[in-house]
C-alpha cells in the first residue's frame, strides 16, 4: 500500500495533446486545490504543448519526437505523485513500468501497455509499491462498483460496448467501409486509433484483457454486451446474484477525475446532471462475432497468454495505421491480426525484451502481408 500524500498532488500527463490528455487538463483546471500539473509530454504537436506549458507551468515538459526518453523521465520525477498515461499504443510501456517501480499511482488510459505486458506491469506494481488505476470508462465503472468490497464477492463482470459505427452493417457494406465511416463513432469523441478499434471491436478485446489484469479475474468471468447508448458503463455481478452498474452520460471527465481521486470523490461539474428519461431507452444485444473477428481473436490471445496478447496488440496497431493511411481495407485488419497470431505463435513473453521482440515480429508480418 502506498500512503496517500496530503495536500496538492503532482500529476504528470503523458500524451497531454490527445483526447484523454486534454480532458485531463480540463479536469485539473477545475481542481487546482487538489492537483497540480507537474509534467507534460506530447508526441509532435509542439504548438499545443507550448500553450499548455504556458497555462499550467509544469516543472517538466518534453516532446517525444525530440527524444522518447522524456516519457520515462516525466514518470519518475520526485514532484510527480500520479502519472496519467494517455499515450496511444505500445510506446507507453516503459513509462508505466518506471512509474510503478517508483511507487507512483498510474492512472492508465494507455490500455495497450497492460495488454502487451500484463504480467510485467503487475509485478512492477508489486515490487515498487505503485498503484494501477484505470481511466478506461468501463474499468472505472467496475472499480467504482467493487471499491470497498473483497474480490471474492464478485461472480462476473459484464463490460458494455457501444458496438461502434458498424453495429448494424451487413457484410457487403462492411467490405466497402471507408476510413471516414470508421471514424464516425456514435457515442464517443476519441483519438483515431481507438475509434477504429471501436469499429472493429478490437477495443473490446483489449478491454477484456485489461480487466483480467486489473481485477485478477479469469477470462470466463469477464463478459461483454453491446449497449449502443453507452450510458451503462459496465456491470458487476456479485456472488449473491446482486448486480451493480455505474451509469451516466458518456463522458471521460468522470473516469479521468476518479482515477485521480479513487477511492475518494470530489465535487465536480464535468458530467451533466443525470437524466434517465432523456438518456432512454437503454438496450442490450449480443456481439456479432462473425462480423468482427478482431474481438474473438483478441480474447483468445488473452486466454493463450504469454506473448499472444502483445502479438495481437502490435498486429492491430500496425494494421490500423495502414487502414488509416488508406493502404488496406477495413476487413483486412482482422485478417492481418489472425495471420500475425498464427505466424508469431512461437514467441514467449517472459521479459520486456521477449515481448518487444514479439511486438516487432507481429508488426513485420503485417507489413510483409500488405507492403
Ligand atoms: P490521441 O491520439 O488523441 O492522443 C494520443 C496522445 O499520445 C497524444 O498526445 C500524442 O501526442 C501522444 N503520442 C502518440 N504517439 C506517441 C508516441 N509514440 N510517444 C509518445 N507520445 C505519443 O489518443 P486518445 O484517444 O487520447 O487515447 C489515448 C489512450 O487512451 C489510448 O490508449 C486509448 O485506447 C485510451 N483511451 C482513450 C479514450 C478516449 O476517450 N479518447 C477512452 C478510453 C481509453
Ligand atoms: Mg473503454
Amino acid at each position: 500500500m502506498t500512503t496517500r500524500p496530503s495536500g496538492v498532488r503532482g500529476v504528470a500527463i503523458l500524451g497531454s495533446t490527445g483526447s484523454v490528455g486534454t480532458t485531463a487538463l480540463r479536469v485539473i483546471d477545475r481542481q487546482r486545490d487538489h492537483f497540480r500539473v507537474a509534467a507534460l509530454t506530447a508526441f509532435s504537436n509542439r504548438e499545443l504543448l507550448d500553450e499548455q506549458v504556458a497555462r499550467f507551468q509544469p516543472s517538466f515538459s518534453g516532446l517525444a519526437t525530440a527524444g522518447a526518453g522524456c516519457l520515462v523521465e516525466a514518470a519518475q520525477r520526485d514532484d510527480v505523485d500520479i502519472v496519467l498515461n494517455a499515450v496511444v499504443g505500445a510506446a507507453g510501456l516503459d513509462a508505466t513500468l518506471a512509474a510503478l517501480e517508483r511507487g507512483k499511482r498510474v492512472a492508465l488510459a494507455n490500455k495497450e501497455t497492460l495488454v502487451m505486458a500484463g504480467q510485467l506491469v503487475t509485478s512492477a506494481c508489486e515490487r515498487g509499491g505503485g498503484e494501477l488505476v484505470p481511466v478506461d470508462s468501463e474499468h472505472s465503472a467496475i472499480l467504482q462498483c467493487i471499491t470497498g468490497r473483497p474480490g471474492v464477492e464478485v461472480r462476473r463482470v459484464i463490460i458494455t460496448a457501444s458496438g461502434g459505427p458498424f453495429r448494424q452493417w451487413t457484410p457487403d457494406q462492411l467490405a466497402r467501409a471507408t476510413v471516414e465511416d470508421a471514424l464516425r463513432h456514435p457515442t464517443w469523441r476519441m483519438g483515431k486509433k481507438i475509434t477504429v478499434d471501436s469499429a472493429t471491436l478490437a477495443n473490446k478485446a483489449l478491454e477484456v484483457i485489461e480487466a483480467h489484469f486489473l481485477f485478477g479475474l479469469p477470462y470466463d468471468r469477464i463478459e461483454v454486451v453491446v449497449h449502443p447508448q453507452s450510458v451503462v458503463h459496465s456491470f458487476v455481478e456479485f456472488v449473491d446474484g446482486s448486480v451493480l452498474a455505474q451509469v451516466g452520460s458518456p463522458s471521460m471527465e468522470l473516469p479521468v477525475l476518479y482515477a485521480l481521486t479513487h477511492p475518494d470523490r470530489l465535487a465536480d461539474s464535468g458530467v451533466p446532471p443525470f437524466d434517465p428519461v432523456a438518456l432512454s431507452p437503454w438496450t442490450f444485444e449480443p456481439i456479432r462475432r462473425e462480423l468482427f473477428p478482431a474481438f474473438s481473436l483478441g480474447v483468445e490471445a488473452g486466454r493463450a497468454g504469454g506473448a499472444a496478447p502483445a502479438v495481437f496488440n502490435a498486429a492491430n496497431e500496425a494494421a490500423v495505421a495502414l487502414f488509416l493511411s488508406g493502404r488496406i481495407r477495413f476487413q483486412d485488419i482482422g485478417a492481418a491480426i489472425a495471420d500475425a497470431l498464427d505466424r508469431c505463435a512461437s514467441y514467449t513473453g517472459e521479459s520486456r525484451e521477449a515481448l518487444l521482440a514479439a511486438d516487432a515480429a507481429a508488426r513485420q508480418t503485417v507489413h510483409d502481408r500488405f507492403l
